[in-house]
């Protein structure tokens, strides 16, 4: 998903991968421009080399909550006049989301490693 221009907060959600353990079928091709479609798409899909599910209901509430709280986020940071803004408020933070189909979610900031986990 390519960033949004003057949207401080987004969520960037890259390509399929199934959830087996043992299995690597990933496609990273897949877009998630229209994130309803891609859940419809792919919700309960079976994985073309194992069978699996490729996208389960309790990830796409977990990938729900995670648009929620962004989306809130963005709120938070408009309400905040500029003239009170210091400075490197609008530095990059990128979060990386690990989701195993359980709906559990492993949170990694890019500069760190792992952060915390539900
Ligand atoms: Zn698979």
């Amino acid at each position: 998903m390519p960033k949004q221009q003057n949207e401080l907060n987004h969520l960037h959600v890259e390509g399929v991968k199934c959830d087996n353990p043992d299995c690597d079928y990933e496609d990273m091709s897949v877009e998630w421009d229209d994130m309803e479609l891609t859940i419809k798409t792919y919700l309960h899909k079976p994985c073309p080399k194992c069978g699996e599910s490729l996208l389960t209901p309790e990830d796409v509430k977990t990938m729900r909550s995670l648009a929620t709280l962004i989306d809130v986020s963005t709120e938070i940071s408009k309400m905040i006049p500029e003239s009170m803004r210091p400075e490197g408020w609008d530095k990059e933070i990128t979060i990386h989301a690990d989701l195993d189909g359980s709906g559990n979610c492993k949170l990694r900031r890019e500069d760190e490693h792992e952060t915390g986990q539900n």
